[in-house]
């Protein structure tokens, strides 16, 4: 069942949402090269403790991480470690959430480290565009499938591979709500778009296929042929006057 938001419950969100997103555009002011990923997730940690929030993350299933953060060929859920150091050239994936006042907010961008290829940056410009046209089509009367192929035509025109496995969803009190929101889909499919639905859309996107495996410490999920994926979220709140993204700083 699909927990429609009134407008006091979307208020409350906003609050959790802007936290996510301030810890969100912090890690993109801290990613530098030799940096680990174990410290820069200390780091975002702390500031979402200064806020009064708690890490949306943190031991949810047993995640061992405040922050996911997934490099290059990983597509997402990789685990801030101490021997993870940043090059300069990394594609840094940073998918990090904040929950206060009784809800979540949940958001993620890439991150280029110094120079990337022209490709590596035509798969996150295309990413993030695809996330925009997927929160322009969500809105109230449109159905699911509209999200899904919004982001889907987009990305496929260059060649680029949607995952399947791994889904955006609702979210709100739980971190993880229904319905499931694919990054595909048929326009005009799918249950119908309502005011009061609180939705994280998340492309993930692979520069060349999309299957996907999960690594041996049970988490970590990357492309299966070796090529870079990009990854982009907001929470956002579909309202009468059309859809409002919730995870501004
Ligand atoms: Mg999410």
């Amino acid at each position: 069942m699909v927990a429609l938001k009134n407008s006091a419950e979307i208020k409350a969100m906003e609050k959790a949402c802007r936290i996510s997103a301030e810890t969100l555009q912090l890690a993109g002011e801290l990613i530098k090269p030799g940096m680990s990923t174990k410290e820069l997730d200390r780091k975002l940690h702390e500031f979402i403790k200064k806020q009064g929030a708690v890490p949306s993350f943190l031991g949810y299933g047993g995640f061992p991480g405040c922050a996911c953060i997934s490099l290059n060929d990983q597509v997402i859920h990789g685990i801030p470690s101490d021997k993870v150091i940043i090059k300069d050239g990394d594609l840094v994936k940073v998918d990090v959430g904040a929950y206060i006042d009784g809800f979540h907010g949940d958001n993620a961008a890439t991150y280029a480290v110094g120079e990337i290829s022209p490709e590596a940056r035509l798969l996150m410009d295309a990413t993030r565009d695809s996330l925009y046209k997927a929160i322009e089509a969500a809105v109230p009367g449109n159905r699911l499938g509209d999200i899904g192929h919004a982001v889907q035509s987009h990305v496929e025109q260059f060649g680029f591979g949607v995952v399947r496995d791994f889904v955006g969803h609702g979210v709100g009190r739980k971190l993880h709500e229904s319905p499931e929101v694919p990054n595909f889909g048929t326009a005009g499919k799918g249950i119908r778009l309502l005011p009061g639905m609180t939705l994280a859309i998340e492309p993930m996107i692979n520069a060349k296929g999309h299957e996907v495996k999960i690594l041996k410490d049970g988490w970590t999920v990357k492309t299966v042929s070796g090529s870079l994926s990009a990854h982009f979220e907001h929470t956002i709140a579909i309202t009468t006057n059309g859809p409002v993204i919730l995870t501004r700083p």
